[in-house]
């Protein structure tokens, strides 16, 4: 369902109504998370309001990936950002959970905008600009820039591409629309340097990853009988692998796109022990014929119907476990 134009009205005038606003997006941040709240702030400081960005987990450094992208002067850490903030504006943060510990500023701030394409979205937010069948949240964020009368201008446009880019796999995914490739038509138009921000994103890593993947991939196990059938992948990234390679949690995101071109799987699933909190950071993906989404969001978790996650706070071993359990009660979808 796409969102309705009281909540396009109501955004914008939140958006209009202050002066200041503080942008956040979710811990961990991705393409999406950080593109469009970075690209909203661009816009909005164009038209002179005082903005901050922020997001609540460690470290507190762009990926990077994302590090050559233009305005990140707008990021702060969490010790600068207002306790109370006047106007909150969430970015691609399916629950309050996911803001880490910004979580509380959603009860203290006077308004909350939640901008989101979640289908697990909880809309905790004063107003909600919320629509699943969007491609990426940046596509909301476009139409905003746009219902706000600012100039796309490079600037705003290179964030904006970068989450509509990851979201889509490169064009890839089913929710890539005619008005997907319009959007990254303008964008292009900008004449933002698309070739290095894909680059940056899905071409570049350092050789410590290029090693850490052979091993994780050497370990994957395939279970062809799970999933009522319809298969599993897994594997697990250790926090003593990350260690020895020097690595951090944001460089191995892209670990779930090469264990899931796996055609005898249905399901891949990625264990990583997060060597910050200790928990266990669960990704799943599917190909279509369950919803792992809905299989995260009963776990605690939440993101999109065939691409999801959630945290564990036991071992690999029992989250691998419940996520076996779920998939074999999984309803399979009809293609
Ligand atoms: P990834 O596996 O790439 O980390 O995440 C895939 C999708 O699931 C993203 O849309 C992400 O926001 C969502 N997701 C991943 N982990 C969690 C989680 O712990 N909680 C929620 N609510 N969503 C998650
Ligand atoms: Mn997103």
């Amino acid at each position: 369902m796409s969102a309705a134009e009281a909540d396009w009205q109501s955004a914008v005038d939140l958006l209009c109504s202050y002066r200041e606003a503080v942008l956040v997006c979710h811990v961990g941040p991705d393409g999406d998370a950080l593109g469009s709240m970075i690209g909203l702030g661009s816009a909005l400081r164009a038209r002179g309001t005082r903005v901050l960005a922020s997001w609540g987990s460690e470290p507190f450094e762009v990926p990077t990936a994302y590090a050559s992208l233009p305005a990140l002067d707008l990021l702060v850490p969490v010790s600068q950002v207002p306790p109370a903030p006047g106007l909150l504006v969430t970015l691609d943060t399916g629950d309050v959970d996911r803001l880490g510990s910004l979580a509380g500023r959603v009860e203290a701030a006077e308004q909350v905008l939640v901008v989101d394409h979640h289908a697990s979205n909880t809309r905790y937010g004063t107003a909600n600009l919320v629509d699943p069948s969007a491609a990426a949240t940046a596509v909301l964020v476009a139409e905003l820039v746009d219902r706000l009368g600012v100039e796309l201008t490079a600037e705003v446009a290179a964030p904006l591409y970068t989450g509509l880019v990851t979201d889509t796999g490169s064009f890839k995914y089913a929710a890539t629309t005619p008005s997907v490739h319009a959007l990254a038509g303008r964008l292009l138009a900008t004449g933002i340097r698309h070739d290095l921000i894909s680059r940056d994103i899905w071409d570049t890593a350092p050789f410590a990853y290029v090693q850490l993947l052979g091993e994780v991939a050497a370990r994957a196990v395939l279970e062809r009988c799970a999933v009522g059938g319809l298969g599993l992948v897994w594997t697990r990234v250790d926090a003593r692998d990350l260690e020895r390679h020097g690595l951090g949690l944001a460089d191995v995101e892209g670990i779930i796109d090469v264990l899931r071109t796996a055609r005898e799987a249905e399901v891949a699933v990625v264990l990583k022990h997060d060597p910050v909190d200790g928990r266990i950071k669960v990704s799943a993906r599917s190909k279509g014929a369950v919803d792992v989404g809905a299989m995260c969001t009963a776990l605690g978790g939440g993101g999109h119907r065939f691409a999801a996650g959630f945290t564990a706070s036991g071992s690999a071993e029992q989250a691998l476990d419940t996520v076996r359990l779920a998939l074999a009660a999984a309803p399979h979808l009809s293609a």
